[in-house]
């Protein structure tokens, strides 16, 4: 029984791997030794960073119909046009994307460019300085945010009086109308309208 691996990552057989370097290593040797010229290396530049989002998401959740004759790159799935290959899943699209043929394809060998100190102190610079940006936009929304409040606040504060003044001036009103209205009554003679004329 073959033993199961504990994750689905790729294993590698190191002996065999170390086995084919020694080879080549050795062949190597042979060929400077016969004087044979080495095939001329492709220069290929170094890895770059990528300066662009990769688009995952823009097709979730369509559908689309294909056919015999469709190209394959509208067949669904991820497509590569750098390589013209379709990919059907995101994870295996970025593993596709960051793999060397992928990247061969590009022009790009699979080297990084060592950083210098000086750039990694620009990197540590910038970054800080790009925090503390951060920083101030915060303060800046948090105190538009108060004075937002602030504003509010007083305006429920001159609406409930504009309010109270209104409800007081209608009570004035309401007891000089019923004050008119006994004045009347006495005037005519009763005391009271509704409730006597409804008995
Ligand atoms: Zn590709």
């Amino acid at each position: 029984m073959t033993q199961r691996p504990d994750d689905h990552r790729r294993k590698w057989n190191r002996e065999e791997y170390e086995r084919i370097a020694l080879q080549r290593l050795q062949e190597e040797i042979a060929e400077e030794e016969l004087g044979i010229p080495k095939a001329p290396t492709v220069k290929r530049e170094l890895l770059k960073q990528r300066d662009y989002k990769v688009d995952l998401e823009s097709k979730l959740g369509k559908s689309v119909v294909i056919n015999k004759a469709t190209p394959s790159s509208q067949t669904g799935g991820y497509y590569c046009n750098v390589c013209d290959c379709v990919v059907k899943d995101s994870i295996n699209f970025l593993d596709h994307i960051n793999g060397t043929k992928h990247q061969r394809n590009l022009g790009m060998s699979m080297k990084i460019e060592r950083s210098t100190l000086d750039q990694v102190k620009a990197r540590f610079a910038a970054n800080k300085k790009k925090m503390e940006e951060k920083k101030k936009d915060y303060d800046l929304e948090q105190r538009v945010k108060e004075l937002k409040e602030e504003e509010e606040k007083i305006k429920e504060y001159r609406k409930e009086r504009k309010k109270d003044r209104k409800r007081k001036i209608e009570e004035a009103n309401e007891e000089e109308e019923s004050g008119a209205v006994d004045e009347m009554a006495a005037i005519m003679g009763f005391s009271g309208f509704a409730s006597k004329n409804r008995k």
